[in-house]
């Protein structure tokens, strides 16, 4: 018999959003959380799944069942000669790294974070950058899905491939992801090398630095014309590291985070911090080798408000210019450091942000000095309106303010995700308030 708590408050990673569920559960067999789903049928209750609890919005919000997947969290299989690995969906990815590295494999791209799980990640369309990458999602062979009736689905590309198409960007709302198998690489190392640029300099040669790194991604300091450029490699070399003492000793971190505090009183100032950041950590060039794993994630150290949408690839240049001249021409619009861009390959997922189409990802954040919310509306309203009008799709993990209405009209299939969701849990089981805005 499966025991749920009551009185447990969740709340996601940047204390940003937070709810209270009536029972929450760790179930750590496939049978405690059939009983779980029986329980929500006879109460009328709505179940919602959680992994690591990082996404930036409500999502992964409820105040009927939560479902807390950490228990499920075993390597079920691995199988060298097709160097796949079999998971439970509960497994962070930072515990999957390591497991992978004593049989010598890897995943083939990760995002920022790892603290986060394999049924997570796919959820919310997880992505990291360059052109011959997909989005996380891309890596999947596999899955199975536990459905609100208590059946258990399997999909891949050849084997229920509509249900596949709509499970690796599942939202969460097709019922509880049980195992998801992901295609590998053999373990390899990576050299990042980070060096300063301009924005017009980097967007007038974009497919230059797309061509010539294979995990290329560039962050913009807004009100200025600063640009650092990243590119990550494959190498053969041994780790190294040539990172700055100033980060190393983290002094940065508590410089601007009292600097981003100061201006909350004195808005003009956030023009001069990100001038002052870039030409105190910017400006030299850095390299650093390490295994993959540990050069895709870094330490995210401030709790932060994020946007990140995807637009058409070729509108890249255009948005961008947008931004910067919105900003320049309404100087009481404040944007802090950095405006982080990212690639990803399209691909066929129903409601991937890259479905059918290659992809730029824009990246804005406003941070929480000390936990305060620095005022963002202006710049947020601005950023969206500027990736409507090229096309753009929100990130479902993050901050957005699109109803079905706008999916709709970005997404070619989403009426086809309704019918499987509509199919699967007619009652709307998963549903969530995040939810209801996207298919209500
Ligand atoms: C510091 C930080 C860095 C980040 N970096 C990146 C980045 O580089 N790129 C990027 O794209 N995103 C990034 N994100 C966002 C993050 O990758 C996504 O929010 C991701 O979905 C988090 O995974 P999670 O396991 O925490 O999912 P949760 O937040 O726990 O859940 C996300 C969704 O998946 C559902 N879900 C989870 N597990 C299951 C399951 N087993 N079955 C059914 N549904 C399930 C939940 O119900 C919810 O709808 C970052 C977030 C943070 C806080």
């Amino acid at each position: 018999m499966v025991h749920g708590q009551s009185g447990v408050r969740f709340q996601n990673w940047a204390r940003s959003y937070g709810s209270s569920p009536e029972m929450y559960f760790q179930p750590a067999t496939v049978d405690e959380i059939k009983e779980i789903l029986d329980l929500a049928r006879q109460r009328n209750k709505k179940v919602k799944v959680v992994g690591g609890g990082h996404s930036p919005s409500d999502i992964a919000c409820t105040d009927d069942f939560m479902i807390q997947m950490g228990r499920m969290n075993k390597v079920l299989k691995v199988d060298k000669a097709k160097k796949q690995v079999t998971v439970e969906a509960g497994i962070l990815l930072s515990d999957l790294n390591v497991e992978l590295t004593k049989h010598g494999l890897a995943l083939p791209i990760l995002g920022a974070v790892s603290d986060v799980a394999a049924g997570g990640v796919i959820g919310t369309g997880t992505h990291n950058t360059g052109i011959r990458h997909g989005i996380l999602a891309t890596q999947v062979v596999a899955l199975t899905l536990l459905t609100a009736s208590g059946e258990i689905l399997t999909c891949s590309e050849s084997v229920n491939p509509e249900l596949h198409r709509a499970a690796c960007v599942h939202l969460g709302c097709l019922g509880v992801i049980l195992t998801v198998t992901f295609q590998c690489v053999p373990e390899f190392y990576l050299q990042e090398a980070t060096f300063p640029s301009t924005l017009k300099e980097v967007l007038d040669n974009l497919n230059n630095h797309l061509n010539k790194s294979e995990y290329f991604r560039f962050l913009w300091f807004p009100h200025t014309e600063n640009v650092s450029i990243i590119y990550q490699d494959h190498t053969d070399k041994p780790s190294s590291s040539s990172s700055s003492w100033f980060w190393d000793y983290a002094i940065g971190y508590y410089l601007l985070e009292f600097l981003l505090w100061v201006s909350t009183f004195l808005p003009g100032l956030v023009g001069w911090i990100n001038r002052f950041f870039f030409w105190l950590l910017f400006t030299g060039k850095t390299e650093h080798i390490d295994l993959s794993y540990k050069v895709f994630n870094y330490e995210c150290r401030f709790k932060q408000h994020v946007q990140d949408w995807a637009i058409p690839i070729e509108k890249t240049k255009e948005a961008l210019l947008e931004l910067k001249g919105t900003l320049e021409s309404n100087p009481k619009v404040v944007a802090h450091y950095p405006v982080e861009v990212r690639f990803a390959r399209g691909d066929n997922f129903l409601l991937s942000p890259c479905c059918q189409r290659d992809s730029c990802y824009v990246n804005i954040i406003m941070y929480r000095p000390y936990g305060k919310d620095v005022p963002r509306l202006d710049y947020w309203l601005a950023y969206e309106g500027i990736m409507k009008k090229y096309g753009g799709r929100p990130h479902w993990a993050k901050a957005h303010t699109c109803t079905r209405r706008d999916f709709e009209k970005m997404y070619p299939c989403f009426q086809k995700f309704c019918t499987i969701r509509e199919q699967l849990d007619p009652r709307g089981m998963f549903l969530n308030a995040y939810l209801e805005k996207v298919f209500y």
